[in-house]
């Protein structure tokens, strides 16, 4: 399988294009191809647009032979999730409520993608509006690891990692409010980052929580998604938070990975009791690695990450229970009429459609969220969690005084099994308490992996975080790393995952 062109990273498929030795239609072709074949299993697309990737692949195709020069990664096919907008393609994020919209405009990420002449192969499935950690969540199914079709892949990003690590597209887009770029990589064996708050456009993103929710890249390795990153960083009028400042030089950094003389901090609150013990082994090894690569390593202490979580649940319920609000019956997709009733007000209306579109997760957190903002209670909670985020940032600041990153495991655990966490939304809630805190002070966070655990054979994440504005140092310890763990493991992790040709599953 690794000579066949839906294998190869985006890089190695750019040069391929550059030099002519292959062509965008080839490419998307074969990525297409891997789907007929894989996707029946994984489901990691809810919608796949075979014939607007291949006209972009075609017309890619005939500017390059014109001589026209193209931007890196013209040609190269990617995944977009179905939280972003897509003009003239279903966005769903997920949601019964958005059942056949069909957006009239691209989210700015996509419009960034098109211009990049990258072909749009089609819209990854995801836990509804980006709510949960193992797309079970999805009103349309959840979507299968491709390590074990048995468990989950993450979410809420769940298609956009399913979809590189059964070698279904290169690329992947993801949002990331509370870990949902970076928990799905980690279960995956794949890379993600979540960048500075602001430094990727949320324009066109429906959104979750405003204060927390960000794009950003995904794919198979560090380079790729630098790549990625470039393609959608910069500022953008149309979102009022974006940061008005170049992109980092994230490419350069995944070029150099380069650790020398770097400060590593282990943030002492993420680390032993409550992880797995695999997840922790390759974690420890993955530190020394770092350390032979010339990094120095340093003990932090973020004291107030014990609230992350408890502050997290009261922010996010409370913003996604506004943003949540226009979906009214009168706007979007879907409307339902009462039964049994003749005439029924506009009110009835949208009650019949909310309790119809919406699932119980999202009710959940609806619910959630207008208590917390009730009067009465506003300052009790809401308020409270904000003065939490505070310290929360403040516990950042003093941590990057003694360290250039922080480092940390993912995620607590490997891909755990369906069903094991869906009746349990608190369960589901920790696997997220190390993603949360970058969310919380809006500091750019990847994850990438670091081997498979000893005990389940399964992808561990290891996460970097840097200071706001800082994402080229993600890439840099990261490409160190991946290099390290490239020479000890003798292959890409993903390496180790079943080619899936021959897989059949006993249902989910
Ligand atoms: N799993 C987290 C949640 O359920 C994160 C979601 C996200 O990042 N979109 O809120």
């Amino acid at each position: 399988m690794t000579t066949e062109l839906n294998t190869k990273t985006a890089a190695e498929l750019a040069d391929l294009l550059a030099s002519g030795q292959v062509s965008s239609l080839e490419i998307t072709q074969a990525c297409l191809d891997r789907t007929t074949v894989v996707d029946g299993l994984v489901h990691a697309y809810l919608h796949v647009d075979a014939d607007g990737a291949l006209a972009t692949a075609r017309s890619i195709d005939e500017r390059r032979a014109a001589g026209e020069s193209l931007p890196v990664l013209a040609g190269v096919p990617i995944a977009v999730k179905d939280v972003m907008t897509t003009r003239g393609l279903p966005t769903t994020c997920g949601s019964k409520i958005l059942h056949g919209w069909i957006p009239p405009y691209d989210a700015t990420v996509v419009a960034q993608i098109k211009a990049a002449g990258m072909p749009i192969l089609g819209k990854t499935n995801m836990d509804e509006f980006a709510m949960g950690s193992s797309t079970e969540h999805s009103a349309y199914g959840p979507t299968r690891n491709p390590w074990d079709l048995e468990r989950i892949p993450g979410g809420s990003g769940g298609g956009s990692s399913a979809v590189l690590a059964s070698f279904q597209a290169p690329l992947a887009t993801g949002t990331d409010t509370g870990g949902s770029i970076r928990q799905p990589a980690a279960v995956t064996g794949t890379v993600g980052t979540k960048p500075t708050y602001g430094g990727v456009s949320r324009y066109g993103l429906v959104a979750l929580a405003s204060s927390l929710d960000q794009a950003g890249p995904c794919a198979r390795t560090v380079l790729d998604t630098a790549l990625l990153h470039e393609v959608m960083g910069g500022h953008d009028p149309m979102d009022s938070t974006s940061i008005d400042a170049p992109v980092p030089a994230v490419v350069e950094a995944a070029r150099r990975a380069d650790v020398a003389g770097m400060r590593i901090g282990i943030v002492r609150e993420l680390t032993g009791e409550g992880f797995q013990a695999g997840v922790q082994q390759r974690f420890d090894e993955a530190v020394q690695h770092l350390v032979d690569a010339g990094a120095q390593v340093v003990e932090v202490s973020c004291p107030n990450f014990v609230y992350a979580l408890a502050a997290y649940y009261l922010i996010l319920p409370s913003e996604a229970s506004s943003n949540l609000a226009k979906f009214d019956a009168m706007r979007y997709g879907l409307r339902v009429f009462p039964e049994g009733i003749d005439e029924p007000t506009a009110e009835q209306v949208m009650a019949a459609t909310r309790e119809a579109g919406f699932g119980d997760e999202v009710k959940r957190r609806i619910i959630l969220g207008t208590y917390a903002l009730s009067s009465g209670y506003y300052d009790a909670y809401y308020g409270s969690a904000q003065k939490v985020r505070r310290l929360i940032a403040d516990d950042f600041a003093r941590a990057f005084e003694q360290a250039d990153v922080l480092v940390s495991p993912t995620a607590p655990t490997t891909a755990f099994r369906f069903g094991d966490k869906i009746d349990d939304p608190m369960a589901m809630y920790l696997n997220d308490i190390a993603t949360i805190p970058a969310n919380l002070a809006g500091v750019p966070g990847m994850s990438l992996p670091s081997g498979v655990a000893p005990e389940d054979g399964l992808p561990v994440g290891f996460q970097i975080l840097a200071p706001a504005t800082q994402d080229d140092r993600l890439y840099a310890v990261g490409a160190a790393l991946e290099a390290r763990l490239l020479d000890a493991w003798g292959a890409p992790i993903l390496g180790q995952a079943p080619d899936l040709t021959a897989a059949t599953v006993t249902g989910a």
